[in-house]
């Protein structure tokens, strides 16, 4: 038969109806993470008939969705998550969004929700946030977290792929993550729960993934450690941390740091700092680009790391940083780990943050701020 093909999201058609009552924003001492929202938000609705409908640009408001949507049920929901940065002359950038873009459809096309072109979703949250961007605080440190979501509205039950979804995204200001120094956190690696298994979701950004890690995380902490180092398999292979991927850094004989990152291998989110991360040490390791607080002989591995390979790095002394990377915090230090009823102590330096980790911070910073200027940085 005729292939028909359906429209796609089309910038082209946006409707946009502001607010009459535009809310003050808060100072940005007082910004909680995720608890503020701006005064506008961005919709299109999807139906397997029609295809995507008019983007609408619309005031902050609670959704009206029938009692048996999909999204209630099965959870046909995946989200991502990306920031924008205000700079002193009001120029707004985002930070890789093309990379959001493609995980959010890679997400979408794994619980049979649509998919859409990035460039013009891009486009449409690049219109949402320079109308909100008297939000963004432009203090150094402050952004904007943009929220873009997906979920199944069908409405009817049964499980099976939803004929009806939304799109929306929701803005939050956001202060430093390192207000008050930087804080190293304390892992438990938890044997009792798995976060992903092979052919399963971890690799996606579902809502699916995150309900189930709330008890683990509440049992870290009731036995004082912040987060869960989560592990897989029976050689208790490191996959994630938290909600961030995981690098830890080894000394080798010859004076050589080893940086090395699991594998993704369909178990560990993709994330866009762990891939910024990667690229810039690569880029240093290789002699393109020097980044300063990174070893000078470097060499960086994606590689399967288990259990036993950081109680021997302890043990020999050898184990010189562990780290996570996300979009909240962009690096987080360790300084302890749970283990078989011990702790793995891990060097920090004296400011609660290990030169690698700094260095890739500072860097990843500037490039977001538009302070160094970087094709990953892209103007709203
Ligand atoms: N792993 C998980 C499970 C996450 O939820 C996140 C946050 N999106 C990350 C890693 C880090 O990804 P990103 O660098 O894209 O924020």
């Amino acid at each position: 038969g005729e292939i028909i093909q359906l429209p796609d999201i089309d910038p082209s058609l946006l409707k946009i109806s502001k607010t009459t009552s535009p809310k003050k924003p808060l100072p940005p001492s007082k910004l909680v993470f995720g608890k503020t929202f701006t005064d506008h938000m961005l919709t299109i609705n999807w139906n397997s008939a029609n295809g995507w409908a008019t983007p609408e640009i619309r005031p902050y408001a609670p959704l009206e969705l029938d009692p048996s949507s999909t999204v209630f049920h099965y959870a046909f929901t995946l989200f991502e998550g990306m920031k924008a940065y205000r700079q002193e002359d009001g120029t707004v950038r985002l930070f890789r969004p093309d990379m959001n873009m493609a995980r959010m459809n890679r997400s979408a096309t794994r619980i049979a929700l649509p998919t859409f072109d990035g460039e013009a979703l891009t486009e449409l949250i690049k219109r949402l946030v320079v109308l909100d961007s008297e939000w963004i605080p432009k203090e150094k440190g402050y952004s904007l977290y943009i929220r873009p979501t997906l979920i199944g509205t069908q409405n009817a039950l049964g499980v099976g792929p939803s004929s009806d979804a939304m799109l929306f995204v929701i803005c939050s200001p956001v202060g430093p993550y390192y207000a008050s120094g930087f804080k190293p956190v304390q892992l438990l690696a938890t044997t009792k729960f798995v976060r992903a298994a092979p052919g399963g979701t971890g690799g996606y950004k579902l809502g699916a993934n995150y309900a189930p890690g709330v008890v683990p995380q509440a049992e870290a902490a009731k036995e004082g450690y912040s987060q869960n180092l989560w592990l897989l398999g029976d050689e208790h292979a490191l996959t994630e941390v938290g909600t961030m991927n995981l690098f830890v850094a080894f000394k080798k004989p010859d004076g050589t740091v080893e940086l090395v990152t699991p594998p993704l291998d369909d178990v560990v989110l993709p994330g866009v700092t762990r891939d910024s991360a990667l690229q810039l040490a690569r880029a240093h390791a290789k002699g393109d680009l020097v980044v300063p607080g990174l070893p000078e002989k470097l060499v960086v591995s994606e590689r399967k790391l288990i259990m036993a390979d950081l109680v021997e790095a302890e043990k020999n002394g050898t184990l010189v940083e562990v780290f996570g990377t996300g979009t909240a915090a962009i690096v987080s230090a360790v300084d302890k780990i749970g283990y078989e009823g011990r702790d793995i102590q891990i060097p920090t330096g004296p400011e609660g943050l290990g030169n690698i980790a700094k260095g890739l911070l500072d860097r990843i910073i500037a490039i977001q701020t538009g302070e160094i200027e970087h094709p990953w940085s892209v103007i709203a």
